[in-house]
Parts: C-alpha cells; sequence; structure tokens
C-alpha cells in the first residue's frame, strides 16, 4: 500500500471556513475578527459564526483582557486557541525509544513519557495506549480529540496504515500517520510562521538521517519529496546491515558515533562494562576529552558536507539542519556550517538549527495528530464525532 509522505502544514484558503479561522487564530495567536475575515479572505460574518462555532466547542476562547490592545473600534472580543480544554496523542516509534506525548491544540508538549523498546521489535501499541491514558489521567478535565503517530517506517519494516489502523481501534480517535523527517520538517516550518516563502530542506540526523522539503504555494505548504540518506556512501569502512560499506547512517548516527567511541576505549568505564553509553554523555565528555571532540568534529564535517549535497541538488530558498546528531553539540555547529559552506557548490545560502532540541520527537508526533483538528475542528469534539474516546479510559 502506497502512502503519501506529505504533510499539509498550513491549509491557507482551502478547506472549511471553521478549519481555516483556527489556523488563522493559531498563527496569529490572540486574533481579532477583522484580522481574521482579511487574512483568510472569508466575510466578516462567516467568521464571526465560524469564532462562535468554535468557542463553543471549546476549541477557542475569548481574551477579554486583550481586547483594547490593538487600537478602539474593533468589533468583538479578540480570541485565542483555547489551550486547556482538549489534548491529542503524539506517538514517536524510534529504533530503541517510543516517545508517548500529550499535545494542546496550539502544538505544544503538556506531558510525555518515553518507552525503551528494542531494535526490530514489533511496537507494542497496547502499551504505548495505556501510557497515553497514564499521561491523561494527570491533566483531569482535558479530553482527548486525535492521535498522531510518527516513525521510521521504511527503517523500522512497518507499514504506516496498519499500525494507525491499530491505534485507531485502541483509542477510538482519528488517527493521523506521518514520516517522522517530514513531521520533523513540519514542525519546525509551523514554528517559524513567517520569512518562509518558496522552498525550505530540512535535512534530519539522528539515529536515522534523511531530508524533507516544505514548499510554499501561496495558497497551501505541503512537506513532502522525503529522501532517505541512510546509505548515502561517506567512503568509510564501516559496515552496513545493507550489505555494503560506509554508508552514511552507520557511520555518523547517534548510535554510530557512540560504537566508535567505544570501540576507540575514548572513555575508560565504557569498554569496561560494553554497554551503550548515552549520547549526552558523550557530548559532555567533549568539554574535557580532546579525543571525543574530535570524533564529533569529524562527524560535524561529514554531516555539514552531506547537508550541502542536498542542498546543491534540490536547490532550496533556505536549509534548516535539525535532529540530535546536528543539534545535540554547541561545541561543533560550527565545524557544520563551515563545511557546509565549503563543499556546497551555489554559494551562500541561509542555513539554520532547529530551536527544538531533544524534544523534538514529541513535538512532532503531537503536530502530526493536529491534522484531524485542523482539517475538521467541529469534526473532532468530544460528542460529535462517531466513536467516543472510551477504549482509552480501560
Ligand atoms: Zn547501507
Amino acid at each position: 500500500m502506497h502512502i503519501s509522505p506529505t504533510i499539509t502544514v498550513s491549509r491557507g484558503r482551502l478547506g472549511l471556513a471553521t478549519a481555516q479561522v483556527l489556523e488563522q487564530v493559531r498563527a496569529i495567536g490572540v486574533a481579532h475578527r477583522d484580522e481574521i475575515a482579511s487574512s483568510t479572505g472569508l466575510s466578516l460574518a462567516t467568521v464571526g459564526r465560524a469564532v462562535g462555532q468554535l468557542t463553543e466547542a471549546g476549541l477557542l476562547r475569548e481574551c477579554p483582557r486583550k481586547g483594547r490592545a490593538r487600537g478602539l473600534g474593533r468589533p468583538g472580543i479578540p480570541v485565542e486557541v483555547d489551550p486547556d480544554a482538549y489534548v491529542t496523542i503524539g506517538i514517536h516509534v524510534g529504533r530503541r525509544i517510543a516517545t508517548v506525548a500529550l499535545g494542546d491544540l496550539t502544538g505544544r508538549v503538556v506531558a510525555q513519557d518515553a518507552v525503551r523498546r528494542s531494535a526490530g521489535a514489533v511496537p507494542d501499541l497496547a502499551g504505548i495506549s495505556r501510557r497515553a491514558a497514564a499521561l491523561l489521567a494527570g491533566l483531569p478535565g482535558r479530553a482527548p480529540v486525535s492521535t498522531g503517530v510518527v516513525g521510521p517506517w521504511r527503517e523500522l519494516g512497518l507499514a504506516p496504515s496498519n499500525v494507525g489502523a491499530e491505534l485507531g481501534e485502541l483509542t477510538g480517535l482519528p488517527v493521523r500517520t506521518g514520516d517522522h523527517i517530514a513531521a520533523v520538517a513540519a514542525t519546525e516550518f509551523l514554528h517559524r510562521r513567517h520569512g518562509t516563502p518558496g522552498v525550505t530542506l530540512y535535512v534530519y540526523a539522528r539515529d536515522t538521517v534523511g531530508f524533507a522539503v516544505a514548499v510554499d504555494k501561496g495558497t497551501q505548504t505541503e512537506v513532502s519529496r522525503v529522501g532517505s540518506l541512510s546509505h548515502y556512501p561517506t567512503g568509510s569502512h564501516v559496515s552496513c546491515w545493507c550489505g555494503r560499506t560506509g554508508c552514511l547512517e552507520v557511520t555518523a548516527g547517534d548510535d554510530a558515533v557512540l560504537r566508535a567511541a567505544r570501540d576507540a576505549c575514548l572513555l575508560e568505564d565504557w569498554s569496561a562494562t560494553g554497554d551503550i553509553p548515552s549520547i549526552t554523555r558523550l557530548y559532555a565528555a567533549a568539554a574535557s576529552e580532546p579525543a571525543v571532540l574530535e570524533l564529533l568534529r569529524r562527524r560535524a564535517g561529514l554531516l555539514g558536507r552531506v547537508a550541502a549535497s542536498v542542498r546543491d541538488i534540490v536547490a532550496p530558498d533556505r536549509v534548516v539542519l535539525v535532529g540530535q546528531a546536528f543539534t545535540g553539540s554547541s561545541a561543533v555547529l560550527g565545524d557544520i556550517t563551515d563545511a557546509f559552506a565549503e563543499a556546497s557548490a551555489l554559494g551562500e545560502v541561509p542555513v539554520s538549527f532547529t530551536r527544538f532540541g531533544a524534544g523534538i520527537q514529541a513535538v512532532a508526533a503531537c503536530t502530526v495528530a493536529l491534522g484531524p483538528v485542523y482539517d475538521d475542528p467541529l469534526g473532532v469534539v468530544p460528542g460529535r464525532r462517531p466513536h467516543p474516546s472510551a477504549a482509552l479510559a480501560d
């Protein structure tokens, strides 16, 4: 079954009036009805009706205290997205860790939990759903409205449609699935809405490596064209599970760099146990251990060069580097950008690092979970939905 990797991050002037209004309010923050009307192109009467329905449903709320700040004569009290009434459930299935999170309707993560899982095992979706129910129990009064599940599906050997269908059964909620790199890119895009016309290239690296492209079409913005860089040839001597040698993921992924540190006995206590330590320990060790810093700098240079060659292929208007392999160690950010600038043949281009650090997987999953809400806001509200979320309470 073919699943499109496209995630719609901005629906612009397409879709239901309630969806357009909710999206504009989220973008503006605190919004007056006339502002919403001018940015959506909807009539003031249509906006007023949609605001009324969304407020009644608990998706928007009025902010009377902010009503006079923008000048006299504006009709009505401004509104904002109500972050307290509902939550989404965001699930990220990684190779070694599954993350379960609850997000509010602005996309902010309000609770999260991590579950270790064994690589290659089928994810325990029932156990993950129970974790979600436990998180919900800690936030009384909030009703779940939708679920988003993201993962590197191809690498995990899982069909997202099957995972989505099972989670739909378990949670009783509408489920949206997404490729995790596209989800990370969508998240980054949504949180920097301004100044992103044209094509934005997102290069992601942690345990998996790949890229996604956001294309702002004016009426609608989609994140698509996801490419894997897992087996990009680097010339290293590391064996890959694909049978070849020198693939990028086994050379520069977090797991790979940890194994390299252990194999080189860069820190004595690691070699004694044989355990793979956490990547954050490696980053911390770089401050006092020159050999660790050198290892990280070599990886940074490699990732910078790979990002540059993807940039030269895609020719985007800007490049955003995301994932902890890019952002985890502040000591080597300069090595990444220097290697990028040196390797790219197309001259200067704005390059930035995501503002999201270790929490990116949770935010990305909650962003994908917002899809059903922003497609049909009133359709996900409990009581109007065909299947209430009773299953989660079990
Ligand atoms: Zn390979």
